[in-house]
């Protein structure tokens, strides 16, 4: 019996079985270096048949349509084509390019974009096959019960994989913040990510146990091991099947609903969180229109996007955040100056407000698709009244042109506050008589009021949801809220914290926006509240 562990939380819940380690080497002819010529024109009909198969999957999911704008960047061809020129064959250029163009965006100091380092190779593991023999389905062969072990999973193998047979995911390498991640907790498929050397531990047939709640892989269990976990992966299922009933569950107390909304990315989120049973979108964050394109997404694009949201959400709210980017949240081709402390500099409502074009481009898609539902507008990072009434001002503005354009939009769309800084926290008050509706954001807040920056391991000790000088700063924004007869909900990862549910009710919190794997577990710990009171 062999122990592996690693500190990412990628996906909880305990999965028993049979190891399938993936092999994506293709079994085909070795390959045969031809002249410089032979070697581009390989490359370019590899990258045709490339673009077309990506072409084909994209009718059917956003990731294929990201990877279509990367695969047609002239970044990517002109990286291979000059390492063929230096001498090396097609698919050795490939690899290098893979190798360098991943390693850049790896370097970039920001989760989202860093994952995009994935979708990066995913397109050079597709050209690379197309030129040695064909794309193969890496999964031919998966059976019931098994656990895939590879060193990375790719966006697109999320459409060759058959979820119905799987049993969960153990990888060398990636993030929790990465596409299988993303799907594996949405799915509540256990996982286990960034586990190095798993490759060098496991075969295919061995028996395993992913822990993916405690980030742990036993391999080759023994009798005492398995029965142990066997027995916690029943306590596991059947809460959640208990937790699954209250899915759908309108929650009060004293009489007062309490939502529970989700937080989402993209259309298809808002798709899952409505099937999980939320109550609304309570942050749909828009950056990800903008990080998974190559340029700015127009006017059109984004209301097509927010509209489709505003469709799936059926008459429920649905907030959406303005461009909550800067800082090292960059967006490449907007073309940022380096900052010494980017957290502290030009992002968010910030950038909205002095790129005016852009955000107006933003709030008349948002308007326009605030006529397809209860679609509603929030403002991230405001620290002053002015930013607000600023921001308001703009608002303000596209209602009037879309008026005299004849264009369709909700008149009395309401108007949010993210309260994510200290000083939005003090003058609590002010805001709240100057919109309609508030959400703490507490991811934010913790390190603004502990100044412990949130991806710093080192200060982790200090970045702490449950501190006194946080608990106080949601105190004041509660009660604000109260105070003046506006809604506060809370965004951050708190809210999804079952063991702060408790705690955050007792405050008068009636909004939670969570992660969508999140929902039944805090619909199930709000009504539990509820039948004991
Ligand atoms: C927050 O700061 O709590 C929040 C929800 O925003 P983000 O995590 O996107 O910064
Ligand atoms: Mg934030």
């Amino acid at each position: 019996m062999r122990l592996l562990e690693t500190s990412v939380r990628a996906s909880e819940g305990i999965a028993v079985g049979r190891a399938f380690v993936v092999n994506r080497c293709n079994d085909s002819q070795p390959y045969e270096k031809g002249s410089l010529e032979q070697e581009h024109t390989r490359f370019e009909q590899a990258l045709t048949l490339s673009h077309e198969q990506i072409e084909q999957l994209a009718t059917d999911s956003e990731i294929f349509a990201a990877h279509l704008e990367i695969v047609d960047d002239p970044m990517l061809s002109d990286a291979v084509t000059a390492h063929i020129d230096e001498g090396l064959s097609a698919p050795e250029a490939v690899a290098v390019a893979s190798e360098e163009l991943g390693a850049m965006f790896e370097a970039i100091d920001d989760e989202y974009l860093a994952a995009r380092a994935t979708d990066v190779k995913d397109i050079f593991v597709r050209i690379a096959a197309n030129l040695t023999g064909g794309v193969k389905n890496p999964f031919e062969g998966v059976e019931d019960g098994d656990i895939i072990v590879d060193s990375e999973l790719f966006p697109s193998d999320m459409a060759l994989l058959d979820f119905a047979k799987i049993r969960g995911f153990v990888t060398a390498e990636g993030s929790a913040t990465s596409h299988v991640c993303i799907i594996a907790r949405n799915l509540s498929v256990p996982a286990v990510v960034g586990l190095k050397g798993v490759l060098e531990q496991v075969k295919s047939g061995d028996k395993l146990i992913v822990d993916g709640s405690g980030g742990r892989v036993v391999i080759d269990p023994d009798m005492a091991t398995l029965d142990e976990y066997k027995l916690q992966e029943l306590n596991y299922k059947a809460l959640q099947a208990e937790q699954q009933q209250s899915a759908t569950a309108e929650i009060y107390r004293n009489g007062e609903r309490i939502y529970v909304f989700a937080n989402a990315g993209s259309v298809e989120d808002v798709e899952r969180a409505m099937a999980a049973g939320a109550d609304g979108i309570g942050l749909f964050r828009s950056e990800f229109l903008y990080m998974q394109s190559a340029t700015e997404p127009t006017e059109q694009q984004q209301y097509e996007a927010y509209a489709a949201a505003a469709r799936a959400c059926d008459g429920k709210p649905l907030i959406i955040r303005t461009l909550d980017i800067g800082g090292d949240k960059a967006v490449p081709y907007l073309g940022f100056p380096k900052e010494d402390n980017p957290f502290l500099g030009w992002r968010a409502i910030r950038v909205s407000l002095e790129c005016r074009e852009m955000f107006c481009r933003q709030l008349r898609a948002i308007l326009r698709a605030s006529a397809e539902g209860d679609v509603r507008v929030m403002f991230p990072m405001i620290t002053t009244l002015e930013e607000l009434a600023e921001a308001k001002c703009v608002l303000e503005q596209c209602k009037a042109e879309l008026t005299a354009e004849g264009v369709a939009y909700r008149e009395d769309i309401k108007v949010g506050v993210m309260i994510e800084t200290p000083a939005a926290v003090l003058i609590a008050d002010i805001l709240a008589a100057n919109c309609d509706f508030f959400s703490i954001g507490t991811n934010d807040l913790v390190q603004y009021i502990m100044a412990a920056d949130r991806a710093n391991a080192k200060v982790a000790n200090l970045y702490n949801p449950y501190s006194q000088a946080v608990q106080r700063a949601r105190e004041m924004v509660i009660s604000a809220a109260d105070r003046a007869g506006i809604e506060c909900g809370m965004c951050g990862e708190l809210a999804s914290d079952s063991q702060a549910t408790e705690l955050l009710l007792d405050m008068h919190l009636r909004e939670y926006s969570v992660n969508i794997g999140a929902i039944s577990k805090i619909k199930y710990q709000l009504n539990k509240n509820q039948n004991e009171e």
